[in-house]
């Protein structure tokens, strides 16, 4: 099957790209992952979204731009893309299964993954206590006591934040030394709301009916095992882009998120654009998510009228 646009994807900057495209009469495919709707579908409320001034859950909103998407024409379709052929057009994106789809355009919008510590109790209490996302839940634990496990520069981002609501924030890390840069470890140092417990392995969340109600942790030094008692955990250990069936076609920097042209959603390679959070490494939000969504819509729109006037426009079905 030859597609004028493929979108991989369907977080809040995929479902917007296919919106944009969609309304353009482009006709795109969507194709849905293993978590449709992307991490938002694992999270409770969205307050920060503008237009729902009593807040939306998750889930809600990403099916309705879902619906949205659907409503103007594009089509979906459950999906895992092993590999994509990039060096001539039209792309060729191989699925698990064997099926090979073709497309005049690529939109990557693939995400990010945080990345979780795999200790029981952990994934079980996503929702119940477990975040990765401060900005997102942190609002939940006003008064509480919350644990943010990590060293680097999120780690200490988060807890800086967190301090907002909550009555005491323990970090939690691996090693003695933080990872993080001088400038946000001394933020946090400064802070008085802020604990560190150093040099812990973290063993379990412990939960209650009520949810989490703290944290087990092995002291690397003296081998004890201690309970840090909290009603949030935090983990902040960093996040995985979703980059890895590109094999090194799109240029991506060292930690793997795509590098887009400044200002413009473009990639290393003509005809395939990317947004949200596979190529964000700074505000990682729904709006700026779907804000660039619509922008590789755009982009992607320009292009194909752009190159249909040059010598492949015979390739567009
Ligand atoms: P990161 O720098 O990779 O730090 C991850 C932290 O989590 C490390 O301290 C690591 O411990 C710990 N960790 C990883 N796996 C773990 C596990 N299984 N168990 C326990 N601890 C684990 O990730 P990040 O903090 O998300 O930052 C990613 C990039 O974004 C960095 O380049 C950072 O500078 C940047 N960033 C910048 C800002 C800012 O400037 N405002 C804010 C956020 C992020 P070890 O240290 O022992 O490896």
């Amino acid at each position: 099957m030859m597609y004028k646009t493929i979108v991989i994807g369907t977080g809040p900057a995929g479902l917007t790209a296919a919106i944009y495209l969609a309304r353009a009469n482009l006709k795109p495919l969507v194709i849905e992952g293993p978590e449709p709707g992307g991490q938002l579908t694992t999270t409770t409320e969205v307050e920060n979204f503008p237009g729902f001034p009593e807040g939306i859950m998750g889930p809600e909103l990403m099916a309705n731009m879902r619906k949205q998407a659907e409503r103007f024409g594009a089509q979906f379709r459950t999906g895992w893309v092993n590999s994509v052929e990039t060096s001539s057009r039209p792309f060729k994106l191989s699925l698990e299964g064997g099926e090979t789809l073709e497309a005049e355009t690529l939109i990557i919008s693939t995400g990010a993954s945080a990345k979780y510590l795999g200790i029981p109790g952990e994934k079980d209490n996503v929702g119940r206590g477990v975040s990765t996302c401060a900005t997102c839940d942190g609002f939940f634990f006003r008064g509480k006591k919350i644990i943010v496990v990590g060293g680097g520069d999120s780690a200490m981002e988060e807890a800086n934040f967190l301090t907002r609501f909550a009555s005491e924030v323990t970090v939690v890390h691996r090693r003695e030394e933080l990872r993080a840069s001088k400038i946000m470890q001394e933020r946090c140092r400064e802070n008085p709301k802020i604990s560190w417990k150093l040099n812990r392995t973290p063993l379990e969340v412990v939960a209650g009916e009520n949810g989490v109600t703290g944290l087990k942790v092995k002291n690397n030094a003296s081998g004890e095992e201690e309970l840090i008692e909290a009603q949030g955990v935090f983990v902040a250990i960093g996040h995985t882009p979703n980059t890895k069936f590109l094999g090194g076609q799109v240029e991506t920097d060292e930690l793997g998120y795509i590098v887009t042209k400044p200002g413009s959603t473009e990639t290393s390679v003509p005809g395939i654009f990317a947004c949200g959070d596979v190529q964000d490494t700074k505000y990682r939000q729904a709006i700026t998510a779907a804000g660039s969504g619509c922008m590789a819509a755009l982009d992607c729109e320009k292009f194909l009228e752009g190159s249909a006037v040059h010598d492949w426009s015979h390739t567009l079905s």
